[in-house]
């Protein structure tokens, strides 16, 4: 059968992909079957490949097909609301963990890429950005807690000085500057990390959406032309995963966020633009991130829809907000516009397990800051896997419950919750 396209995005017009995978077909057998080729699924399946596992990696679609291939590619060191809210809710010990656990998740991703040699374009620095006074104030208080834990490396400056260092914008009062984070393509990472498991023995099949999945403690893991026998399953198909385990879903509402980038632009137009190579995202709840390409195209996205749904007029949308931004853009062209799903849970920190009475662990739900969480998930996964869940507990002991609303008003729900934070953007408040 023809596999299905990649979405139409910038990432998918420059991908570098040398890899001819097979669809699932007949019986097969290994020790681990992971379900989902994104940064989780990959991540996981290379750690397990690496400890010596007989890995195999099931994709409904492609690889990086997911969130993973779409997204801002903004290595953030952080969770959905900062670390400083998790000092708050879980303490410092805790909060200490969780800021290394994302640090480590970035090594990770720059690991495999040394390794592999994964040419996915990164580069070092990731700036936010306050759109008002309350933000910044936030950014300072976040620097305190990253310093409690250890780290003084987090530069916040205040002043259109500081903010036109990096960005030709003057819709910011000041800068949070982390070192560690990073910027890159996506999608090539997910092909050069995919290529990578290959070389470890792994192995890949494409186009093998799992209809079925046995929870018992030899699971056989089903798609519509083959099975396999695992004697253990890892399921990471976050927003994507649908009603495969409706435990599972009931946890999530998928959210969907847009990306445009703009045509090539003159060296003189996008070194205006962006004035340091770094990922950037303002403090809003709904929130604007952008960077440069590595062809010199700003990638600019935002807004949020809950439940999956894609509005029409987005990219006019999106170009409006870059204009709101960048004023000086007012003639370029929009050349590619696409959308994905990722997904969130009640918490906003991943919601990782093992199903009961079965050998099935699963990991999703990064509420929007994924690419650094998930590469460090994979290695909890493998090593839980392995039958050493001490770091993966960490996560396991977050309290998860049910998206309030059920299957029906679960999405209507999150919606109105929503409506308060975005009052509080509208009034300058932070969402810290
Ligand atoms: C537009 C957008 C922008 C974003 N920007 C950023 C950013 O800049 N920085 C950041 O940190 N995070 C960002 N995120 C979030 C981040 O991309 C995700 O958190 C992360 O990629 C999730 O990875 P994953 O592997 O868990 O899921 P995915 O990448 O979604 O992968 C899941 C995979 O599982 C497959 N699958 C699902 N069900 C099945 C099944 N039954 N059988 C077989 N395969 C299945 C899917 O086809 C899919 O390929 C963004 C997300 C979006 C959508």
């Amino acid at each position: 059968m023809a596999l299905p396209p990649y979405v139409d995005s910038y990432y998918a017009s420059t991908i570098n992909r040398e890899l001819d995978l097979p669809e699932l077909q007949g019986e097969h057998s290994c020790d681990v079957c992971v379900v989902g080729a994104g940064f989780t699924g990959l991540s996981t399946s290379i750690h397990l490949a690496q400890k010596g596992y007989k890995v195999i990696l099931l994709e409904g679609s492609r690889i990086g097909w997911g969130a993973s291939g779409r997204n801002g590619g903004q290595a953030i060191i952080g969770y959905n609301n900062g670390i400083g809210a998790l000092e708050q809710r879980f303490g410092l010990d805790d909060t200490r963990k969780y800021l290394e656990f994302v640090l480590e998740g970035c090594q990770i991703i720059r690991d495999f890429i040394t390794e592999f040699d994964i040419d996915c374009d990164l580069k070092d620095g990731h700036a936010g950005l306050a759109t008002s006074t309350r933000q910044f104030e936030a950014m300072k208080h976040e620097q305190a807690v990253w310093a409690r834990c250890g780290h003084d490396d987090i530069i916040v400056k205040d002043g259109f000085g500081a903010v036109h260092e990096m960005v030709g914008s003057d819709n910011y009062l000041g800068t949070y500057f982390d070192p560690n984070g990073a910027h890159l393509h996506p999608l090539n990472l997910a092909c050069g990390e995919a290529k990578g498991l290959l070389e470890l023995g792994g192995q890949i099949f494409e186009n093998s959406r799992v209809t079925r999945v046995d929870q018992t403690m030899n699971p056989k893991v089903y798609t519509n032309y083959g099975v396999v026998n695992a004697k253990q399953v890892v399921l990471c198909g976050n927003a994507y995963m649908g009603e495969l385990v409706p435990e599972m879903e009931a946890k999530l509402v998928p959210v969907s966020s847009f990306i445009i980038t703009t045509e090539q632009l003159p060296d003189e137009v996008a070194q205006d633009v962006i004035r340091k190579d770094y990922g950037f995202c303002d403090w809003n709840y709904i929130l604007d991130y952008y960077r440069m390409t590595a062809d010199q195209r700003l990638l600019f996205g935002g807004e949020s829809f809950y439940g999956g749904k894609e509005p029409r007029n987005i990219a006019q949308r999106l170009r409006n907000n870059m204009l709101k931004v960048f004023p000086q853009l007012q003639d370029v062209k929009v050349s590619h516009s696409w959308g994905g799903n990722f997904a969130i849970t009640y918490s906003r920190m991943p919601d990782v397990g093992r199903l009961k009475n079965s050998n099935i662990f699963y990991a999703h739900g990064y509420s929007g800051t994924g690419i650094t969480t998930t590469h460090i998930m994979g290695r909890l996964l493998a090593e839980a896997v392995s039958g050493t869940s001490e770091r993966f507990d960490v996560f396991e002991r977050v309290p998860q419950m049910p998206m309030p609303g059920g299957k029906l008003f679960k999405v209507p729900a999150v919606i109105m919750g929503s409506w308060y934070y975005l009052l509080r953007d509208k009034l300058g408040a932070s969402r810290k």
